[in-house]
């Protein structure tokens, strides 16, 4: 396996994966840029080697082929910035025009192509999809940990057309590194954090954890599925139907495991979503018709807080409340101080996830926890023990 340490970049187009999937307010401008500055290593190193890069990467979920709010023409200057020079955008990520552009390309420079996700071969790992992006490189570097746990065209697919020149970057290096030593040397009690909205997506994951961890603490908007699988009245709160059996399952196997599961004791709820709405406070099991929990409440922060302060080693994905709105974010900021105290207390804390990191970073906390991890699924996916496909296309 090529390492970026010692290949000769001089000369070369180095085509790199990059997670560049970074939240956006409403007029399109990045709210947290943790995912672009921990490419700049990577990227960096291939340019005073004498390389030019290609970036790609996706941004968000689009539907139906492209959408502004999803073009990544809208990071181009905090990339620059960052990088400290132009950054050139390309409109499209294949076809001949963009050919055209990365011939072009001189040494010392960088293009930035549109979002992968707005062609829907990637996401199907297409064949012939990846072989045209593969076109646009002489080396790959695959460095978006965010992404690794998927068979994308450009995570995965991509490596079989560079059969000797592929690496990881720095930035996988180093995750991978730190993901490793919690494997490795979990001190008890393991708890982990899993909030945010999707519990579809985090369900499995939660499940597979009742084999390594002591409690799991549930916040955010997957916490109203336990509520109602516990037979809770959870008003209009944000609900997945379709998995309210496998929350019912996962309490009962955590039972007979003996790990302890935190469903909020309370929760404040809001008459709408918004941070104008009228809130109360009151049981998770019981948020009145007309209302939705978006926060925890003042028993469960104690609750958890308790919890993680009794902790040696430390999960946290996804937050526990929508704390993008200043009346819903105290959950998750308690939490978080909560987390950076264990950690000065001699704990081991892994955070990571888009959202828990941007959360992490809005109160100030990143350089207070062990590691913050770029990716969420795919930091849980490896630390469950499973074979990343991004990883494994590198490695051979
Ligand atoms: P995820 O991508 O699944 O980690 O979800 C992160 C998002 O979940 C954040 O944008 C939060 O605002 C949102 N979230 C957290 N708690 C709730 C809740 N109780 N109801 C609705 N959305 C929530």
């Amino acid at each position: 396996m090529e390492s970026i340490d010692n290949y000769n970049f001089s000369g070369k187009r180095a085509l790199i994966r990059v997670d560049f999937n970074v939240p956006l307010d409403t007029d399109l401008n990045v709210t947290d840029n943790t995912r672009i500055k921990a490419a700049i290593p990577t990227i960096k190193k291939v340019l005073s080697h004498g390389g030019s890069v290609v970036l790609m990467s996706h941004l968000g979920r689009p539907k139906n082929g492209p959408e502004t709010k999803f073009s990544l023409s809208n990071i181009v200057d905090e990339v620059s910035d960052l990088v400290g020079i132009n950054v050139k955008f390309a409109t499209d990520c294949i076809g001949n025009d963009i050919q055209k552009m990365v011939q072009n390309l001189q040494a010392g420079e960088i293009l930035l192509l549109e979002n992968l996700r707005f062609h829907r071969e990637e996401k199907k790992g297409d064949d012939n999809f990846a072989k045209q992006l593969s076109e646009l490189g002489d080396v790959y570097i695959n460095d978006a940990f965010g992404t690794a746990h998927r068979a994308h065209a450009s995570t995965t697919v991509i490596a079989q057309f560079f059969p000797n020149d592929k690496m990881f970057g720095y930035l996988i290096e180093k995750e991978i590194a730190s993901v490793s030593k919690i494997m490795a040397n979990s001190k008890k009690p393991v708890t982990a954090i899993i909030g945010g909205a999707k519990i579809s997506s985090k369900i499995i994951i939660i499940e597979n954890l009742l084999d390594k961890v002591d409690n799991i603490i549930i916040g955010g908007g997957m916490a109203y599925t336990f509520a109602k699988a516990q037979g809770g009245s959870v008003g209009n709160s944000l609900i997945e139907e379709d998995f309210i059996e496998t929350a019912a399952i996962i309490l009962k196997k955590a039972q007979t495991k003996g790990v302890q599961i935190l469903i909020p004791t309370d929760s404040v709820a809001a008459d709408n979503f918004s941070n104008e709405a009228k809130t109360l406070t009151c049981s998770t099991n019981n948020i009145p018709d007309g209302y939705m929990g978006l926060d925890i409440g003042e028993k469960a922060i104690a609750e958890n807080v308790a919890c993680i302060l009794n902790s040696k080693t430390i999960l946290w994905n996804g937050p526990m409340g929508v704390f993008e709105m200043s009346k819903f974010q105290k959950g998750t900021e308690e939490i978080a101080r909560a987390v950076a105290t264990a950690t000065s207390n001699g704990a081991f804390s892994l955070v990571g996830g888009g959202d828990s990191v941007a959360a992490i970073n809005k109160f100030n906390l990143a350089n207070e926890v062990s590691h913050v991890s770029t990716g969420g699924g795919a930091m849980l996916e490896y630390l469950e023990g499973k074979e990343l496909p991004g990883i494994q296309a590198i490695q051979g």
